[in-house]
């Protein structure tokens, strides 16, 4: 990083997501942080780098909770199925011939697919995830990333080792980019002593976890009588909850689930759309949030959703609310950015850095283009963000103090390269 890099953003309208008000302003960035937002003068922003803000929204960008980004390369190829045949007969046959290469390029295409839409951290569960590690170094996103652990690939424990390589390579790498946590897949595919085991590496790497949990009724079954208990209990007596933890789903939690898991400060990744496609069910978020629960807002991965457009899974979280509780007042606008913003930061153990705009704070942000019709004739442009915002509105995205996007185009990633990688990789796969 340049000593004294400088980007002014101005006359733009800021939505810090600290509860404030739009406002009209400019923002400067010194290296990685936000150092003024309001009013900046030239002195303040002598040498820096320019950026026309005018027309636009910048807020803070958006977290996606739950991903596994090389799933891009299986997009459209299984849709409309049950989930388990869907995993048995489709993904994971699929994926047992993904090698360390298709991991790069499916995450790279992911990496571009997020930085268009808006998205500047995710939270990533995967295969090779050096390989993830690696994409999300050069294009300049942010990221927790694991490696998924499932007993039955797993028999002498090396993807436990392998995960534990991954946090010696690259927690903290990136210029702090790459936190590194555990990744039990779930319940139903971590039997009692290989949660124990990831749990055990865990702590030795001080390290969180991020596990799917309770996310279909066949799971709830299963636990159920294999151990009498539910898959929150199931977790939380192995000790799971006892670090860091992310929760994804998270679909059925009954009141004691609830419970234990404010308790342990458990963040939940609500994934909508997967929920929806998958049929898996809905999960009660006002209910999670009344009850104290830290939630984000998740994608899950493209072959259960099938884009990782942030902005249509905030509209989806709204309304597939709204109609469970039969109130349309349930999360206005106002709450599902929340979710999408410093909600995921907080699920990720990551608000001290990022999820609102604030002086001192990472510079991690977007610039919304409002000069579309369909924001016109603006009424109310944090309605527009969650209601008619579509994630090709975003004009720029900024991480780190480093913009990974300018007017449209990607300065990180080689789009066309990687969209004709892809396309070869899944006619090999598929
Ligand atoms: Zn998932």
């Amino acid at each position: 990083m340049a000593v004294n890099h400088k980007i002014w953003i101005r006359n733009t309208q800021i939505l810090t997501m600290t509860g404030a008000p739009l406002f009209a302003g400019d923002i400067l960035i010194e290296n990685d942080k936000i150092a003024v937002l309001g009013q900046v003068s030239e002195e303040q922003a002598a040498g820096a780098e320019i950026i026309d803000g005018r027309n636009t929204i910048a807020m803070p960008g958006l977290v996606n909770t739950h991903t596994h980004a090389a799933m891009t390369l299986l997009r459209s190829y299984a849709d409309d199925m049950e989930l388990m045949p869907w995993l048995n007969d489709k993904i994971w046959p699929a994926e047992a011939k993904f090698v360390n290469e298709y991991i790069y390029w499916g995450s790279a295409l992911a990496a571009v697919e997020m930085i268009q839409s808006g998205t500047t951290t995710f939270a990533d569960m995967y295969d090779s995830m050096h390989e993830v590690a690696r994409v999300t170094e050069e294009s300049g996103l942010r990221a927790n990333l694991s490696r998924g652990c499932v007993v039955f690939s797993d028999p002498e424990l090396k993807n436990i080792q392998k995960n534990v390589r991954l946090h010696e390579n690259f927690n903290n790498a990136a210029d702090g980019r790459i936190k590194v946590w555990f990744a039990p897949h779930a319940p139903y595919t971590c039997p009692p002593a290989y949660v124990e085991k990831i749990v055990e590496a865990a702590k030795s790497c001080n390290a969180g976890i991020h596990v799917h949990l309770a996310e279909t009724l066949d799971e709830q079954r299963q636990i159920a009588e294999g151990y009498g208990k539910t898959p929150t209990e199931y977790l939380n007596d192995l000790g799971v909850f006892e670090l860091p933890t992310l929760a994804a789903h998270s679909v059925y939690l009954n009141d004691n689930d609830i419970a234990i898991l404010k308790e342990h400060n458990v963040g939940i990744a609500h994934n909508p759309s997967s929920n929806l496609k998958l049929a898996s069910g809905i999960a009660n978020i006002p209910k999670y949030l009344r009850a104290g629960l830290n939630v984000g807002i998740g994608t899950d991965g493209c072959s259960s959703n099938n884009t990782l457009n942030m902005f249509k899974e905030m509209t989806i979280c709204s309304f597939v609310q709204k109609v469970n509780a039969m109130d349309p007042t349930v999360l206005p606008a106002d709450s599902i950015l929340q979710l999408a913003t410093i909600g995921g930061a907080k699920v990720l153990r990551w608000d001290d850095e990022i999820g609102t705009l604030e002086a001192g704070k990472k510079a991690d942000l977007i610039l919304v283009d409002l000069n579309k019709p369909h924001f016109a004739p603006w009424n109310n442009s944090v309605s527009d963000l969650v209601y008619s915002a579509q994630g090709s509105d975003v004009k720029t995205t900024i991480v780190n103090g480093n913009v990974l996007m300018k007017n449209y185009e990607v300065l990180t990633m080689d789009v066309e390269k990687i969209m004709v990688e892809t396309a070869r990789i899944a006619r090999n796969v598929l």
